[in-house]
């Protein structure tokens, strides 16, 4: 089983317009962490520890980023990013169509369960099995990454 860098977008991601915390999130950290894997929060706004630390998710998370917004891959040693991602969760699709990952809805309804979704595309990632049917799951542009972990 592969160990992954799993790199969360904040705005529209987890935190919707309305300040309120995508459902299932608590436990979708917990669930990665206890498959090995390491979760990172990264944002265009800068670093977003304190609403993490507002929601009571800072001890899931092992370190924060910014994010690049253009030439995601080539701006990361600038942006200081050390670690690189295997996995990105975005509401953003360039992002995702980079590093690959999950292209998450921008809204969440009330019943909102696509971090379920995200959890189990992640598990299939991490066994090496080809992405599912889901059309949010995108695979990397394949470029070599730039950051040596
Ligand atoms: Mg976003």
């Amino acid at each position: 089983m592969r160990k992954l860098n799993i790199f969360f977008d904040v705005d529209n991601t987890l935190l919707m317009w309305d300040g309120s915390l995508r459902n299932h999130t608590r436990d979708v950290f917990q669930r990665i962490l206890d498959q090995g894997h390491l979760i990172y929060i990264w944002s265009g706004v800068g670093i977003r520890r304190w609403e993490m630390e507002v929601n009571k998710l800072d001890h899931y998370v092992t370190d924060y980023f910014i994010k690049p917004l253009y030439d995601h891959r080539a701006r990361l040693p600038k942006l200081g990013v050390t670690v690189e991602p295997d996995f990105v969760i975005d509401d953003h699709r360039s992002v995702v169509e980079v590093f690959g990952g999950y292209h998450i809805p921008d809204i969440a309804t009330p019943d909102d369960e696509e971090l379920l979704r995200v959890a189990e595309a992640i598990e299939a990632r991490a066994r090496g099995e080809p992405d599912g049917e889901s059309p949010r799951l995108i695979p990397s542009d394949g470029q070599p990454p730039t950051v040596q972990g």
